[in-house]
């Protein structure tokens, strides 16, 4: 007999994206219906920026001959790329990050899973609500959220983020030990200031706790004086590590790369006492369980960093920025309670006539041929809002702004 793992049967039983695949397949084999556009997942229409496919287009010519061959590479990514990022994501924004502490991966999606693996299972999780749904359920393979009970883990915290405190966490009333935070935020688009930080960072320092910081849409952030990176805030990098991703800023949803920052000063506990730093640890983990993340993915990340590279990732995260601004605009105009699109791809937004969020979910996708994401499927708190995305072409995002002002009527 092979056992299995049997946290498995406690994740619910099909992700969040693939049941709405599966209503969106169905919808597209029914005569009649409108061309669906899909607001819903989080995935960018592309094409790759100029100077990155050019990069990778030189990085397979290298490989191509014998003399500039590359095989594996290190397993915490390439000396180039994580100098790089040191430079130019921190140090010439006055934050002290060593290339060390950089680890480059194939994506913020990997690391938030496998970073479980260097902390113990009994820790106590605690995650925003609404967020990214897979906080909870990497943790519910790894053991540590319990049991589902009326739609909740019971040994999960769940930070309440409500419209009120435009979705900023409240802080825990008992002890969480590792604790998930993301700014700008999926699913609600809102960005956590330099004070909602600092209480956390604060939080973090007296509970002897760990902060996960995914800040995989800083990009987008425009607001002056929004933190962009959690080592803004003064004893950060004894208490948070930050996980970040090269998707939804260089197109890279496809290509796959991203990095996490674990600083040196940050240390943890064996049952017997023993310090070690989980920098240390994770460099172990990585270099046992990983065989670094592509070549070619590494120089075309590296050209994100050029003067075209960057005015690239301008262009483009402006081009999404807009498209979401402009959906906030009509939903606000139509009578929603909207939030996000001001430094985020994303768009939250409450349906002003009281239906749920699936019941919204199925009717703009009925009226308009749109499909959003329930944002029920975010946390309990996400009741009644949908989450739309920017990452669209604009010709799309008009068309389906015209097909909601007309739909809006049927609601
Ligand atoms: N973190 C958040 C908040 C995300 O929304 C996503 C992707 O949608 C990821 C991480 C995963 O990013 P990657 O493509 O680098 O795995």
């Amino acid at each position: 007999m092979i056992r299995v793992n049997d946290n498995f049967q406690e994740l619910p039983s099909v992700y969040l994206f693939t049941q709405i695949s599966r209503i969106l397949s169905k919808y597209k084999e029914e005569k009649g219906v409108l061309p669906l556009i899909r607001m819903d997942i989080g995935d960018i229409p592309g094409p790759l920026p100029k100077s990155v496919a050019r990069a990778m287009k030189e990085a397979v010519d290298q490989l191509s001959k014998p003399e500039s061959f590359k095989g594996y590479g290190p397993e915490q990514g390439y000396s180039f790329l994580r100098e790089v990022i040191a430079q130019k994501d921190y140090r010439e924004r006055n934050l002290p990050i060593d290339s060390s502490e950089i680890f480059i991966s194939d994506g913020a999606k990997c690391d938030l899973g496998n970073l479980g693996d260097i902390l113990s299972q009994d820790s106590v999780i605690g995650v925003m609500d609404p967020s990214y749904p897979a906080y909870i359920d990497d943790n519910v393979i790894d053991g540590r959220a319990g049991s589902l009970i009326d739609g909740r883990y019971n040994r999960v915290n769940y930070f309440k983020c409500v419209a009120e405190k435009n979705f900023s966490p409240e802080l825990p009333q008992s002890k969480v030990d590792i604790i998930y935070l993301c700014s700008p935020n999926n699913p609600t688009g809102t960005v956590m200031s330099h004070q909602e930080l600092e209480k956390w960072v604060d939080y973090a320092k007296k509970n002897n706790s760990l902060i996960i910081f995914d800040s995989a849409y800083e990009a987008y952030i425009r607001t002056p004086g929004l933190p962009k990176s959690i080592y803004e805030i003064a004893g950060a990098k004894e208490v948070a590590i930050e996980v970040r991703s090269f998707s939804k800023t260089g197109g890279f949803t496809g290509v796959r790369c991203g990095y996490t920052i674990v600083p040196k000063e940050i240390v943890g506990y064996y049952k017997d006492g023993t310090p070690v730093t989980l920098n240390a640890l994770w460099s172990r983990r990585q270099t046992t369980k990983f065989n670094g993340a592509s070549y070619v993915a590494q120089c075309g990340a590296a050209a994100l960093y050029t003067e075209n590279g960057r005015r690239e990732v301008k262009e483009m995260t402006d081009q999404y920025l807009e498209n979401a601004l402009e959906l906030r605009k009509m939903f606000e105009e139509s009578g929603w309670k909207v939030f996000g699109a001001m430094d985020s791809p994303y768009v939250w937004a409450e349906n002003p006539y009281g239906l749920s969020s699936t019941e919204t979910f199925q009717k703009l996708l009925e009226t308009c041929g749109v499909s959003t994401t329930p944002g029920s499927g975010f946390g309990r708190e996400g009741e009644g809002f949908i989450r739309l995305t920017g990452f669209n072409s604009r010709e799309n995002t008009q068309l389906a702004i015209s097909r909601f002002l007309k739909g809006f009527k049927e609601l």
